[in-house]
This record gives structure tokens, sequence and C-alpha cells, in this order.
């Protein structure tokens, strides 16, 4: 689940290593190592703790050219030395780093243990060390393949081996692998984001495929499992390397303290490219190409299922809201991590949208197989081009938010948003949306760059208002109808990077049972819009003042808050967002709660980018 590198060249490994693994610090971890492959065998320096620690304790001798790094983010076991990556076997001539999970470990780790060998770690991940070495196969392709053939789960591994000191060997299946064709030299990571500095040229790895590498070339091959012998065999594939359109540069933090910072600042600039040729504001409607989906079929969806987790699923709800405002389509998300327990009743006319910023969400790639297996047609809402779901989906939006880097997603969740309003459109103007309508909601969505530049550009007021929360414990974020994803949203992102605990309500739902909570250390933020709902949600924030309750309301220019506002009157903060269509509002409310959310950790000094506990993209179950 966290991060890959390899290296196989010219060059002294390690330092290359370990840049890379730095380069993949944001995504979570909480430990690393590294092994090289030079002329006294294998060498394995691993530890708990930050890139850094691993750097700074390094052996002086700790030469060779070929190597594989990890950043490990641990299901099997707890953080520490031992655990940590790279595992070996007794010996210490192979060695294995892995992303993911391996489900039948117990088993298998019972079974080598009965064999008398002594396991050195808790991990899933030491199994594998295990079975490559004692296989007897000829080639070490063959051996990892027997290995793998033995294990149930997911991974993304990278080999080395003594005995085969010529290469590194990559296999993927559910996490991700991409090989950088350098000159002389070859690179291996599971993100770009550590491949980028050095080159261009890569290749993706898809599931069930395994590679080659040298420092000439690769050659890849597929992991065709013989069902009847449980036997695995190679068939080799035909997988080139291509040049990615990517700008290094994306990747570094610039000035900016953290990548949030710089990527919330990036959205006007990623929202304009979701939108840029996707809208036609002649017949009002939107222009998506990749649905795959021609009007008749459009017109022939009853029902939408909208799948994501986290964040992608509060956008979720956001989006479900849309289509049915503008599409009238009944629509709904769900947590992609439950709907694919529960057994879910996939019906031939809903169209399933599956949301997720890598397009690698394990939870959400296999609701998507769930459905497709049931004969259901999904689409994805997706930033990562040639990520797993984008290509296992029938057709789907790209995000066009550029490299998203910090953990809390920011530039993503509008653009999903954008992306979802654009659907909503274009279902609805095949339906009974007007036209006036449709030009209205695509002129709105023009807007929309413009609009949140103008929030952003509040940052140092915002500043102030998050200070005040960062003071409080406990938080309630509250919003109703199209407000209330917006305070799911919001509380996430503050709970994500601030820890504070912040608990997201319906509004209306306050007074049957929070209220009881309300007090002079739990304030509220509020969302508020200038909609038909404004003088309902202003009496339920005279009921939480009444409480005592400090509140910070996000809302419109013009909305009048009354006595609220007066000196002890409840209000502690008030944020006017930018006036648009009222369908769209959501947006333009989510952003002031990201800079909450930003600010807030910052104050109380947590490291923004890489907060607690999570992860960038969960590629483990
Ligand atoms: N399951 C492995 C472990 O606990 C790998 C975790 C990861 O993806 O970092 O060590």
């Amino acid at each position: 689940m966290c991060g890959i590198v390899g290296y196989i060249g010219t060059q002294q490994a390690a330092p290359l290593l370990l840049e890379g693994l730095a380069r993949l610090e944001h995504r979570g971890y909480d430990s690393a190592g590294v092994a090289v492959l030079g002329s006294g065998g294998l060498k394995v320096a691993k530890r708990a703790g930050r890139v850094r620690d691993l750097a700074d304790g390094l052996p002086k001798r700790f030469g060779g050219k070929i190597g594989i790094g990890h950043t490990r983010w641990a299901t099997h076991g707890p953080a520490n030395d031992a655990n940590a990556h790279p595992h070996t076997d007794e010996a210490a001539r192979v060695a294995v780093v892995h992303n993911g999970i391996i489900d039948n470990a117990a088993a298998l780790r019972a079974e080598l243990a009965d064999d008398g060998i002594v396991l050195a770690s808790d991990t899933d991940t030491e199994v594998l060390a295990h079975l490559i070495a004692r296989s007897g196969a000829a080639t070490l392709e063959q051996r990892i393949a027997e290995a793998l053939g033995r294990v149930e789960g997911t991974y993304g591994i990278a080999v080395a081996h003594a005995d085969f000191p010529d290469r590194l060997v990559v296999a993927r299946n559910g996490s991700p692998l991409i090989i950088g064709v350098g000159d002389r030299e070859m690179h291996v990571a599971s993100d770009l984001a550590a491949l980028v500095r050095y080159t261009t040229t890569v290749a993706h790895l898809d599931d069930g495929e395994m590679a080659t590498i040298t420092a000439g070339g690769f050659t890849t091959y597929s992991l065709g499992r013989l069902e009847a012998t449980g036997r695995t065999e190679l068939m080799a594939t035909d997988r080139r390397a291509k040049e990615v359109d990517i700008d290094p540069a994306a990747y570094d933090a610039g000035d900016h303290d953290s990548f949030m910072h710089k990527e919330l600042l990036e959205q006007p600039a990623r929202a304009e490219a979701v939108l840029r040729g996707r809208l036609d504001d002649r017949f009002g409607t939107g222009h998506l190409g990749g649905l795959n989906l021609d009007a008749r079929e459009l017109r022939g969806i009853r029902r939408v299922k909208i799948l994501g987790c986290g964040s992608a699923y509060y956008v979720g709800q956001m989006g479900a809201s849309l289509l049915e405002e503008l599409a009238r389509i009944p629509a709904d998300a769900e947590p992609a991590s439950e709907f694919r327990y529960r057994n879910p009743i996939v019906e031939h006319d809903t169209l399933y949208v599956a949301v997720s910023q890598s397009g690698e969400t394990i939870d959400t790639l296999l609701a998507v197989q769930e459905v497709q297996r049931k004969g259901g047609r999904v689409i994805g809402l997706v930033n990562v081009v040639g990520s797993a779901i984008a290509r296992q989906v029938d057709g789907g939006i790209y995000l066009h938010a550029g490299p998203e880097v910090a953990v809390a997603s920011t530039k993503a969740l509008t653009n999903m948003f954008l992306a979802f309003a654009m659907l909503a459109v274009q279902l609805g103007r095949v339906r009974d949306l007007s036209i006036a309508d449709g030009r209205r909601l695509i002129a709105g969505l023009t807007r929309i760059p413009e609009q949140v530049d103008q929030v952003l550009a509040t940052e140092a007021e915002l500043a102030v208002v998050a200070k005040r929360l960062a003071e409080a414990e406990n938080l309630f974020f509250v919003g109703r109808v199209r407000g209330f994803p917006v305070a799911r949203e919001g509380a996430q992102k503050f709970k994500e990077i601030s820890y504070r605990h912040a608990e997201a309500y319906q509004t209306s739902e306050l007074k049957h049972g929070p209220l009881a909570l309300i007090s002079p250390e739990v304030p509220t933020v509020a969302i508020v819009p200038d909609d038909e709902l404004v003088e309902r949600n202003v009496a339920a924030l005279h009921e939480i003042a009444a409480r005592g309750g400090p509140l910070v309301v996000v809302t419109h220019a013009g909305v009048d808050l009354g006595d609220l506002e007066r000196p002890g009157g409840g209000v502690v903060g008030r944020i006017d967002v930018p006036r648009n269509e009222r369908e769209l509002d959501p947006i333009l409310l989510t952003i002031p709660l990201q800079v909450l959310a930003y600010h807030a950790a910052l104050e109380l000094g947590h490291d923004i980018d890489k907060p607690r506990n999570l992860a960038k993209s969960v590629t483990v179950e």
C-alpha cells in the first residue's frame, strides 16, 4: 500500500533508492528499508521511522548498483525494525519488498514453520522471500511465479536475488508498479512521483503481469495460472514504455510549505482544465466524450449509483444531488467499501459511477469488478490516467487535476464535483432539462474557476477563523440537503489533518440528539447558502447560539444573520462565498473548509501532507 522503488544500472543504488523513497514519503508510512546487491552479495538496512533516519543510519559500506527500497504501511505486525521491508530468506540471498496484503499468510507461515524455517518478522510479506528461496525452478522468474502461485491477495513486489545479479524482477496484482527507462539504467516505483526526476519514459504493469528488468531494458510476462494444476506459467506480453506528459515540477512543492497548500492554490487552473472542451454553451449541455454512451443509452438510464471511499464518497453525495436535481434521475452514493460486501443488486438500467483520485483504491476497484461481473455498466471519475480503475471501467471522465500529492484531497475533489456537474447537465439535456437551464448551468460552470480563486484570495481571513477552531477539541459541521455533503467533506478534511474530532450532521437533525453536546467549548461550522432553506438554517443557528455554541457560518453575502452577528451573539466567524447557480453552490462552499482545515493543522503544528495513520491511495482492503 505504500512505496516501492528499485534501481539497476551504472550508478550506486543506495542514494537513488533513498531519494526515491523520500519522494514517496507523502503517501504516509511507518518504516523504511533498502537492499542492495553488490560484489559482497545482498546487504539490507531497514528500520521503523523516517527515511531520513534510515539514511543517517546506513552502514558506510553499502555499495551495489542494483537495489530495491520500501516504505511500509503496516498491515501485518507492528511497525518495528524487524517488520520493515525488505524481507529475506534465512540465507539472505533473496530480498523482497511488497505492497499489499497476502490473505493466506497465516497458513503459509505455519507451513514454513512446520518445515523448520525460523520466521524473522510478523509480516505476510516474509513468506514470499522463503517461498522464492525454496523453489527449485531454474530461473528467478519461474521461482517467483511459483511463489506467487501459492499466495492469495494483492501485491506489488520487487525482488533482488544474489544468484541472479544482473536483474530485478517485479510483479503486480492490485498494487501499482511502474518501470522507468533511463540511459543504461532502469528505475522501478509504485508511483510516478519517485520516477519523474529520472525519466518520463515509463511502462505501467497490468495486474497479473511480471517483468524482468536489467540495466539495458525490460521484458514482461503474464502470470497465467493454470487452474487444473495450480501451477503458474509465464507467457511473454508485449508491453512497451511510453512517454508520459508530466512536468516533473508538479512533484515539487516549490515555495509552499506543503503540497496541500500548493494544490489548494492550483485549483482555479485545474478546474479550468477539467472543464476545457467539455462545455457546449450553444446547446447548454456537457460534452463528455469518454462516456462511451450514446444519447439512447443515456436516456435509458433509470438510476445512478455512485461508489467511492472517503472524500470521493462525499463528493459522490454532492454528485447524486446534482443528478437528481438536474437530470431527475434517482441517484445515491455509497461507500464502495460497503457496497461490495453486501451482495448488491445490480440493475441493467443503472449507471454505476466509480470515483477515485488515484484510480487504485482497492475497495472501489473491487466494487467495479463486482458490478461488471453482474452485468452492470460502470463509468469512472478518475484522476490518474492509465490507473487500474481507469482501465477497468467501461468509460469515464478524466479529472485533469494533475498529480495530487498531499493525502488530503483538494483539487481532485473539486474536479470530481465539476465532472459530476457536467455529467448531470448532459444527462439532464437528453431528458427534460430545458436549454435555458442547460445554458444557465454551463455559464455557471464557466465562472467557477474565477470564483474559486476569489475564495482562495481570502486565505488570510480564513486563517484567523481556523486559529479559533483549532482551539476546540470537538467540533460540529452542519448543513442540509445540498449543504450536508459539504459539511461531511469539511469535517473529513478537518479531522484528517488537524486530528480534532469533527462530526458532520444534518442541521435539521441537531435537535434530535446532538444539540445535547453544544456548549461554549464546541464550535459549529454551519453551511448556510442563500437558497430555499436559508430561513430554516438561520433558525437552527439560533438554537445553537442559545446553548452558547460558537458559530462559524459559511454563507453568501446578503444573508441576514441578525442578532447572531452582534457582539456575544454567537457568530465568531462569517465566510461569504461568491454566488453562482444554486445547484453549483456546494463546491464554492467546500473551498473555504479546505483552507480552514489546512490552517488549523498548520496552527497545531501537524505534518500536513502526511497525516498520521493515513495513506494517499488505499490499495489494501
Ligand atoms: N502487508 C505488508 C506488511 O504489513 C505490506 C504493507 C505495505 O503495503 O506497506 O508488511
